[in-house]
């Protein structure tokens, strides 16, 4: 089977009614992401941060997976597929996709702040403020803040230098190193993109200019009549 790497960002959950971050309307215009997204923030004001989270994980309860999600999923019969996203949400896996890497941590889990690998499942919505890990240190959103590592980088780099195809949904590619993702996809391998917005992409791609629930249903429709005439 050949392998399709798909790297999301937040435009495909965009139709689920989350925020993304950069468009008119988006969270950035609401929070200053040094203060909700930063280690500093955090120790400044951890309680702003949690309610932040908090805010995020409730929105993401309440939301539903889309056309974008659920297309993905389609593949999965014909290809190799493997998700890479930016998201935090879990509406890929609550979709139904299998292989998904999360390269900024997801919402549902939390970290204690000494160690990022003392992590834990979160029940509901609410991560209570001042809540300690059996280290002492007290639970944080498991999310990757801008400055930190991104620990899933690596193998998320391993799968895109194995794609067949490569699939770019709905993400700016303005935050590193996930944006360069993309130059570690073989030079021969296809690539498209679906955002219905311009994205600067510097090597040869199809772009599909459309929301995710239509775009995305384009790519996977022939990429199935691929499949399937082979
Ligand atoms: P971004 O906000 O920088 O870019 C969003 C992109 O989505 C833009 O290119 C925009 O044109 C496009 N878009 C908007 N509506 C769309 C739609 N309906 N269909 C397809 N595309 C659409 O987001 P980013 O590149 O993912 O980077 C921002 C960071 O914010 C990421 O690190 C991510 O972790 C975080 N974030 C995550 C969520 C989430 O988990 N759902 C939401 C907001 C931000």
């Amino acid at each position: 089977m050949k392998k399709v790497v798909v790297l999301t960002g937040a435009g495909i959950s965009a139709e689920s009614g989350i925020s993304t971050f950069r468009d008119s309307g988006g969270l950035w215009e609401q929070h200053r992401v040094e203060d909700v997204a930063s280690i500093d923030g955090w120790h400044r004001n951890a309680e702003l941060v949690q309610e932040f989270y908090n805010q995020r994980r409730k929105a993401m309860l309440n939301a539903e997976p889309n056309e974008g999600h659920r297309q993905l999923v389609r593949l999965e019969e014909y290809y190799d597929v493997h998700i890479v996203t930016q998201n935090v949400d879990n509406l890929h896996e609550r979709a139904g996709s299998k292989n998904i890497i999360h390269l900024h941590g997801e919402l549902t889990k939390a970290c204690s702040e000494y160690n990022h690998n003392y992590i834990i499942d979160i029940d509901g919505w609410e991560l209570k403020h001042g809540t300690l890990a059996p280290d002492g240190g007290r639970l944080r959103p498991y999310i990757v803040w801008f400055g930190e590592a991104v620990p899933m980088i690596e193998p998320a780099i391993d799968l895109c230098e194995q794609a067949d195809i490569f699939i770019v949904v709905g993400t700016s590619l303005n935050v590193y190193p996930a944006a360069s993702l993309i130059h570690y996809v073989p030079p021969k391998a296809e690539c498209y993109l679906v955002d219905p917005n311009e994205v600067v992409v510097n090597r040869k791609i199809t772009t599909i200019a459309e929301k995710a629930g239509t775009g995305v249903r384009k790519v996977i429709d022939l990429l199935i009549d691929k499949a399937i005439t082979m």
